[in-house]
């Protein structure tokens, strides 16, 4: 399969690994939108929030799990982080493996994002 986080899970393309266990691992993204910008993905393969399947919500948790140790390990979990998904074209969601953005570093503009 042609996706590029599973080739970053793999390690056949490279990323800047911040967390790894035996379920998730983050990164950070390559144009980032924050000062401190990271993707929490599943080690396995959903394209998108529409296709968590039943047995695959406890990874979902896993993820959250990892961004509040994440946040811990990276200083910001006093100061403030916001975690993102994006899901189908209205998001803009480009890449087809489920993950969570994790963005922080300065305080955030508001979630008022409706295009103009
Ligand atoms: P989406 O819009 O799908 O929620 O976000 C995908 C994110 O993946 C974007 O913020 C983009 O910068 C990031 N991204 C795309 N390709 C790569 C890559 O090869 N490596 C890393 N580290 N991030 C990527
Ligand atoms: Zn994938």
């Amino acid at each position: 399969m042609d996706c590029i986080f599973c080739k970053i899970v793999e390690g056949s393309i490279p990323s800047k690994k911040v967390f790894e266990n035996e379920h998730v691992i983050a990164f950070h993204d390559i144009q980032p939108a924050a000062p401190l910008h990271l993707l929490i993905i599943p080690k396995k393969h959903i394209a998108s929030m529409n296709d968590v399947e039943p047995e695959d919500w406890p990874l979902i948790g896993e993820i959250h799990r990892a961004a509040q140790q994440i946040a811990r390990e990276q200083g910001i979990a006093e100061t403030g982080y916001r975690l993102v998904n994006n899901c189908g074209p209205d998001s803009g969601q480009i890449v087809f493996h489920i993950h969570y953005h994790l963005l922080a570093g300065e305080k955030l503009g508001g979630l008022n994002v409706r295009s103009a």
